[in-house]
């Protein structure tokens, strides 16, 4: 039916300000009924939300209320375009809600963000792992490897944040492309999974260890390429670590998303200038155009057996903020989403 009228839709509004990480309170569940279909229009059911660190930035950067933000994982049930039917998936930012109505014509749902995507079919992998491997984590370890870091065989990289989505992949990239690969994460778990299931050389607990210790340690050939998700002192002290013509991906500064945490770091400048280092900061959203070329290509790894993950799903609507609030603290190994159908 092309009637959407009566569909009532949930969403999250963020309607205080809050310090430090966010509370169930901090936000009210808004019930919408959603208008009837346009000609074009979707009506798309929310199967899996994805918690990512960039809503930290989005939260304390919004006059409230605000809707929440979010990439999301839907299956249209209600359709007015022929080229988007019942039963197909997609992809898209469409916020932290059960149901979305969609123009996917439209290229842009929110600006500078990558437009509805259709969920190419991933044989029997979950259609989650759009939201992960096989989505924007995944395309930025893909880009960030190939056009930021470029790796060459038998280079040493380090990668921070390692045992998340975005870290834990990179790090396999690294080994397909034959690099020493070393990774720094939150837990001990997270170190042991890093090297026995996905063939890190080395992961160290960033929490225990003695940063610079580690990094003599495991990097004898020093570092060529440093993957940073995270910014603030454990960057200062691995690219102290680095060969010259060194090249650093800035992909996330998550140590600096709250401002309870805002680092005071040493000052890297004179690193840069001596090892002449290249230091580029990048958003995955560059690659929009090229965005299928990534997921193919993760796909492929995945299939080969040379590229695994590791999802923790939590299950509800209403557990997004535990979700978020966890994937915060360093709970997930690889990606956390909320399976909310
Ligand atoms: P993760 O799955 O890695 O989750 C975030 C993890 O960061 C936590 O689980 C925690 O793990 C770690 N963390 C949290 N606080 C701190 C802290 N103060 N210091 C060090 N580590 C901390 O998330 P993603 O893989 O999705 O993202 C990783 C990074 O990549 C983020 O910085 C994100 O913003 C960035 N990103 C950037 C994109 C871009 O286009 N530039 C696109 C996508 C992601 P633990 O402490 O246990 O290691």
């Amino acid at each position: 039916s092309a009637a959407a009228g009566k569909v009532k839709a949930q969403k999250y509004v963020l309607t205080k300000y809050f310090q430090g990480e966010p509370k169930k309170s901090d936000f009210k569940i808004v019930e919408e009924e959603l208008p009837e279909l346009k000609e074009g229009e979707v009506l798309a059911e929310t199967e899996y939300i994805s918690v990512d660190p960039y809503m930290m930035i989005y939260m304390n950067s919004r006059k409230l209320p605000t809707d929440m933000i979010g990439g999301q994982v839907a299956k249209i049930i209600s359709s007015r375009n022929q080229k988007y039917p019942v039963g197909k998936y997609v992809s898209g930012y469409f916020g932290w809600r059960t149901h979305a109505i969609l123009n996917p014509d439209a290229r842009i749902t929110q600006p500078g963000f990558v437009p509805v995507t259709v969920v190419p079919d991933l044989g029997t992998h979950s259609v989650s792992l759009s939201l992960g491997v096989l989505g924007m984590p995944g395309n930025t370890a893909y880009f960030g490897i190939r056009e930021i870091i470029k790796p060459k065989p038998g280079q040493t990289i380090v990668i921070s944040g390692a045992g998340g989505d975005v870290g834990s992949h990179v790090g396999q990239i690294g080994k397909i492309v034959g690099c020493h690969v070393v990774g720094f994460a939150g837990n001990d778990e997270k170190c042991e999974y890093l090297e026995k299931e996905l063939g890190f050389d080395r992961a160290f607990n960033y929490k225990t260890v003695d940063i610079r210790a580690a990094l003599r340690d495991s990097c004898p050939k020093k570092v060529d390429c440093y993957f940073d998700n995270v910014g603030g002192e454990i960057s200062a002290t691995i690219m102290d670590h680095m060969n010259k013509y060194g090249r650093v991906g800035v992909c996330g500064t998550i140590s600096s998303y709250s401002e309870e945490t805002l680092p005071k770091v040493t000052i890297m400048q004179p690193v840069i200038v001596s090892k002449e280092l290249t230091v580029e900061g990048f958003n995955v959203n560059r690659w929009t155009d090229r965005w299928n070329e990534g997921i193919l290509k993760n796909l492929n790894w995945l299939n080969e057996g040379k590229l695994k993950y590791h999802e923790k799903v939590y299950h509800g609507f209403d557990n997004m903020v535990d979700a978020f609030v966890g994937m915060l603290r360093g709970d997930n190994i690889g990606k956390a989403v909320v399976k909310v159908k």
